[in-house]
């Protein structure tokens, strides 16, 4: 089958019975929910580029599975140029949308989950790798978007899955049959769950022999039967219910999307298990597959920090002090700090080495600097953008006062007139322009889609510290001691 496009994809998910709540109440028509929606969008983009004959070296690319073309956001990565050009179209998406364009979860899926069921069978003589092999098969065949599902609730975080009071803190088997398995749980926080076709489940954390029946892995339709999401709230999420909301809301195309996702006993067939009991493989999936999503905030991040440079310079251009060296200086900060991150997603990627299984694996130690970078960086540009930017942009009259033919002036002016005139950018620049680039860097620095630029830098892909445990494992500090001695003569 063909690429779909961005307006097949749309379509696709209406065909599904996709269970979604928000605000204590069933969606029905979620695909065209104003706070869904530029979600939606998002992933679409996706589909868009991979259309545009501009970008079919980046967006497409030759399956190592059929040799048919496929879009980059189902392949497994066969080389170093591969995981590189997966870098540079993550920042190009970054770019166009602004936002977590979601889909790249169910790539970093696809390559944790082929390596490590290669390893599996290998020990154990069992058959996930071939179940990938037709599972993923038919998702590059239909162009499918996947959401890589890995964040337990986690309960009492001292505690091992099996030592919970509440078995649920963790996806777990609670029946197997001859022809499959019944699992129960919930995974949080789960980026574009909603608008994906299926899912990819993988435990969240290495596992001992006591939570065997947590250590499991497995792919299901979104429209499972006991399968239902409950949409996660975003800081200045309603400003999208508002009538004619567009200025507003910042960035009213694209957005994220995270979700509680819950298996309430969801029948698993066989040919769809990865993992069942294997639980010393956890830790193999988990590591793997936070590696390459720790090397994807290289990129993705970075093409939304290029939008949020290029604002901040529109914002100092329009309030007339882009020539002032003050303000020249903070935008050569963030384009350094951004460029750094694209550094180390480049860095991870070209070191990166090919698996058992024959795909490509980043350098591990790498791609967690990357993220830890990403923890961080972020953060700076925003403080800056915000610096460089003014109070104006938390404190601007909505766009209704704007609109408004209310009168309140003395001559007859209107709220509209009032605004216009006291919030007047430079000369040659329209008020309207500046108001959007404003409540723009609002909504990136604080808004709705501060989740996927701020928090998102934070806990996606592992919080800091995860990295930091990461990064003490990979670091061979005894090797850099023998170092010193060799040079300092020590025995
Ligand atoms: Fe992709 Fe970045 Fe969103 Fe993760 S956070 S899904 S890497 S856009
Ligand atoms: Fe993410």
């Amino acid at each position: 089958m063909a690429l779909m496009t961005a307006q097949e994809y749309i379509e696709s998910l209406r065909n599904l019975k996709t269970r979604v709540y928000m605000f204590g109440e069933e969606i029905e028509n979620w695909v065209d929910h104003p706070m869904i929606r530029p979600s939606i969008n998002c992933v679409a983009m996706t589909y868009a580029l991979a259309q545009d004959p501009q970008y079919a070296d980046l967006m497409t690319v030759k399956s190592s599975l059929t040799g048919h073309t496929v879009n980059r956001f189902t392949h497994l990565h066969q080389s170093t140029e591969d995981l590189i050009n997966k870098v540079k179209m993550q920042r190009l998406l970054g770019q166009k949308t602004a936002s977590c364009f979601q889909r790249c979860v169910g790539m970093d899926a696809f390559n944790a989950v082929f390596s490590s069921t290669y390893e599996i069978d290998e020990k154990y003589g069992t058959h996930y790798h071939e179940n990938f092999k037709n599972f993923l098969t038919m998702v590059q065949d239909n162009d499918l978007t996947v959401d890589g599902a890995m964040t337990d609730p986690k309960g009492d975080r001292s505690k091992a899955p099996s030592q919970q009071a509440d078995p649920d803190m963790y996806v777990h088997v609670v029946e197997r049959r001859p022809d499959g398995i019944v699992v129960c749980g919930a995974k949080c926080h789960q980026t574009g769950s909603i608008n994906s076709h299926w899912h990819i489940f993988m435990p969240t954390i290495s596992m001992g022999e006591a939570d065997k029946d947590w250590a499991v892995s497995f792919a299901c339709p979104t429209d499972a039967e006991g399968m239902y999401m409950i949409y996660g709230r975003q800081s200045c999420d309603t400003r999208k219910l508002e009538e004619g909301a567009s200025i507003d809301v910042g960035n009213a195309k694209f957005g994220g999307q995270e979700a509680l996702v819950v298996l309430d006993h969801v029948f698993i067939p066989n040919e769809y298990i990865f993992l069942n009991g294997e639980y010393e493989f956890a830790g193999m999936i988990v590591e793997r597959f936070a590696g390459y999503h720790r090397q994807s905030y290289g990129g993705c991040k970075v093409g939304v920090g290029d939008v949020v440079i290029g604002a901040t310079a529109l914002a100092a251009e329009y309030n007339g002090v882009e020539k002032a060296s003050a303000v020249k200086d903070k935008l050569i900060e963030m384009t350094h700090l951004n460029e750094t991150l694209y550094c180390c997603g480049i860095a991870c990627s070209s070191q990166g080495f090919k698996t058992k299984a024959g795909n490509y694996q980043i350098d591990l130690l790498l791609a967690n600097v990357c993220k830890q970078n990403v923890t961080r960086f972020p953060y700076e540009i925003v403080r800056l953008a915000e610096d460089v930017a003014g109070g104006l942009m938390v404190t601007m009259p909505s766009q209704k006062d704007f609109e408004s033919d209310t009168v309140v002036g003395r001559n007859g002016e209107t709220i509209g007139d009032i605004c216009k005139k006291f919030f007047a950018a430079r000369e040659g620049v329209s008020t309207e322009d500046r108001q959007r680039v404003m409540r723009f860097l609002e909504n990136m620095c604080l808004g709705a889609a501060a989740v996927g630029y701020r928090t998102e830098s934070m806990h996606g892909a592992g919080s800091p510290q995860a990295q930091r445990i990461m990064i003490a494992r990979q670091g061979n500090i005894q090797g850099k001691k023998q170092l010193a001695k060799d040079i300092a003569g020590i025995q």
